[in-house]
């Protein structure tokens, strides 16, 4: 019952004139695949938002945000609110990405707190968890990633969900060209989806589990034929429309 997901992360690359063309080889090859099943959606950066909204107009295809802000106006410098990256085009947003934890000290309260303020605003998140290598080595994995939810789902109750997403995106695995194995990837998803169902079983066979981690178009049908591996979150492989088309392929597929 659910249905497939690619999603490009083209973090903080790009200009106007590269966007562009990215935008156009990505509508070009989605129409020859003639997508029924995968919904595809790309996240670029804020400046770039509303070209890539104005291109994407009347296609299947949705744009969203890499973060967006926990407060919802106001005095908040170099702040993006919900509101704003709404009106722009938006419909998703990442939260937690493992970039935005390590490199801007996001904790799991102030991520609970962005995940309100989209279903509160209207736009859908996608909730980023993940362990380190070390964390890993030191068998947490499950340990860090159910923290990381349960920031959410103790603030949040599950009828407020609605679409969200979660990406399990292994730190180690990401630009590193070492993705998970299907085998650690559906170990990982199977915890979080049985995480879910003490929360709320219903939404625990609804939500979407994307895998993010140097997802490729070689490795990408292996993944996407695991149980609860729904999609992906593609961060490099995205930022080539050949690439990223061969991934949404293997969605399709799926
Ligand atoms: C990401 O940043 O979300 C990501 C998964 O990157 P990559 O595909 O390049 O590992």
């Amino acid at each position: 019952m659910r249905t497939p997901v690619v999603a490009g992360n083209w973090k903080m690359n790009g200009d106007t004139a590269s966007v562009d063309s990215l935008i156009d080889g990505i509508l070009v090859e989605s129409a020859i695949l003639a997508l029924q099943r995968c919904s595809l959606l790309v996240f670029p950066s804020y400046v770039h938002l509303g070209q890539v909204a104005a291109k994407l107009k009347g296609s299947a295809i949705s744009v969203g945000v890499q973060d967006v802000d926990q407060r919802r106006t106001g005095a908040v410098t170099g702040g993006v609110s919900v509101q704003m990256v709404k009106d722009l085009g938006a419909t998703h947003a990442l939260v937690g990405h493992s970039e935005r934890r390590t490199l801007f000290a996001e904790d799991d309260d102030t991520v609970a707190r962005k995940f309100e303020e989209c279903v509160t605003g209207g736009v859908i998140p996608i909730v980023c968890v993940g362990e380190t290598l070390a964390e890993r080595k030191q068998n947490k994995t499950l340990e860090v990633i159910t923290r990381q939810l349960r920031a959410i789902t103790d603030r949040i109750e599950s009828k407020r969900f609605g679409d969200a997403m979660i990406a399990y995106e292994p730190v180690w695995a990401i630009g590193t060209g070492e993705s998970a194995t299907p085998e650690q990837a559906e170990a990982v998803h199977f915890g979080l989806r049985q995480y879910m169902k003490k929360f709320d079983a219903q939404l625990s066979e609804s939500i979407r589990i994307l895998y993010g981690g140097s997802v490729t178009p070689e490795n990408a049908k292996a993944l996407f034929t695991q149980k609860n591996v729904d999609g992906a979150l593609v961060g490099g492989a995205s930022l080539k429309a050949k690439s990223f088309a061969e991934i949404c392929k293997a969605g399709e597929e799926s």
